[in-house]
């Protein structure tokens, strides 16, 4: 069954997509940054299903099981339930999964929720295919777009959901792209009735549009046998080979990290957390001073949750402008806030500290997972996972 998911990593690589299907464990490990952006997406998928209440979900009880899927669709289409979620069609052992699929007023349209901003190629590729297989299977499609979040929406009070979401039509696009997916699936097809794995050299499809799941597969070996600089992208993608302990980490600038610092620590939640602010905005949360040789921190500042963005925002000057400059700011996110904000502070940037970025990362995946889920960020709730994060970072900091 060729699922979108290998359709698209055949458009990217027809060995990935060899070994996506036939190979399937010997994918590398997701991150935890790609692991926060799967839950994001689903998060947001089901917010999507607001602006279309009172829909099925078609999904079977049994992750993987196509047959059901399929047969539950089915048979909500022949029950004329207009409103669809995960609808999925099948077409000549090609599938599709459409977030919701509709059928109102006799005019049937497809759409596909995506958490992001912007529309990607891959994304247009993405309702390219499910749109042929819906065709191809014989059901009735009128129109297709794709749902995205609409990055000028401000929160004001209970999240809007019919202005948080913007709607971008493909319906004139589908007559035009479907005779290209059609020999697509056909080359597709063709790669995975081959006895062996594709011979296709590493290179730039590697990491473009996205960063491949087979990277330690292909590039383990030419990265061991010519760790030289003959080796295309290896310095462009030294943090990606790095994270999969393909090749050594970079030395970084911590030697200068100083004994007594200062960061901010942010959400940049795909929901609005604060009046006034839109999805994605950093919003500061806690400012932090930390001393690695007393292993001692204080929180200098928390956020106040019932305040719009730009309290927030002077009441974070007026606590900076209070600190003694005799600390330094660590990382590049919080010097940015001090001018950005024309705080006029003396503080020095005085190294980008992989550790306290990291801390920062992990800190603000946490928050923003719960963010996400629409459940409240209160000051006890911060000060314990900051408490609990900070035990292991001073330790992390010491040794
Ligand atoms: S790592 Fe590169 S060559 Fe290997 S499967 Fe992925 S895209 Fe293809």
């Amino acid at each position: 069954m060729i699922s979108k998911s290998a359709f698209i990593r055949g458009i990217q690589c027809q060995k990935a997509l060899f070994l996506y299907k036939n190979y399937y464990n010997l994918r590398d490990k997701p991150s935890v940054e790609q692991l926060a952006k799967f839950k994001r997406g689903t998060q947001v998928g089901v917010y999507a299903q607001l602006l279309f209440p009172n829909g099925v979900d078609c999904s079977p009880k049994k992750a993987g099981d196509t047959k059901t899927w399929v047969k539950n669709t089915q048979l909500q289409i022949s029950n004329e339930n207009p409103i669809l979620y995960e609808a999925a069609f099948e077409f000549n052992g090609s599938m599709a999964a459409m977030d919701i699929y509709t059928k109102i007023d006799g005019f049937c349209q497809a759409y596909e929720v995506k958490s992001s901003l912007k529309i990607s190629p891959v994304f247009e590729i993405d309702l390219a295919f499910q749109t042929y297989i819906i065709k191809q299977s014989g059901h009735q499609l009128d129109g297709a777009g794709i749902i995205t979040v609409n990055g000028d929406y401000q929160k004001n009070g209970e999240i809007d959901w019919q202005q948080y979401f913007q709607f971008s039509d493909y319906s004139d696009h589908l007559k035009l792209w479907h005779p290209w997916i059609e020999e697509q699936i056909a080359i597709a097809e063709n790669t995975l009735s081959q006895g062996s794995i594709p011979k296709i050299g590493i290179g730039k499809q590697c990491f473009e549009p996205y960063s491949c799941d087979f990277i330690k597969f292909c590039w383990k070996k030419p990265l061991a046998e010519h760790w030289s600089n003959t080796i295309p992208f290896k310095t462009t993608h030294h943090h990606l080979f790095a994270e999969k302990g393909l090749v050594p980490n970079l030395k970084t600038e911590e030697i200068n990290t100083p004994n007594e610092f200062f960061f901010m620590l942010f959400a940049a939640p795909a929901i609005p957390m604060l009046n006034g602010c839109k999805p994605y905005q950093k919003t500061p949360l806690a400012m932090l001073q930390v001393n690695i040789l007393l292993q001692k921190h204080q929180i200098v500042w928390i956020i106040d949750e019932e305040l719009d963005n730009e309290s927030l925002l002077n009441q974070c000057k007026r606590t900076l402008q209070n600190i003694k400059s005799t600390v330094e700011v660590v990382d590049q996110i919080t010097h940015q806030f001090i001018e950005n904000n024309t705080i006029d502070l003396k503080f020095n940037l005085q190294a980008s500290c992989e550790k306290v970025m990291e801390f920062q990362s992990e800190f603000r995946i946490s928050v923003d997972n719960e963010i996400n889920s629409l459940k409240t960020i209160n000051n006890n709730y911060l000060t314990a996972l900051i408490e609990e994060m900070m035990r292991k970072f001073i330790v992390k900091m010491h040794n």
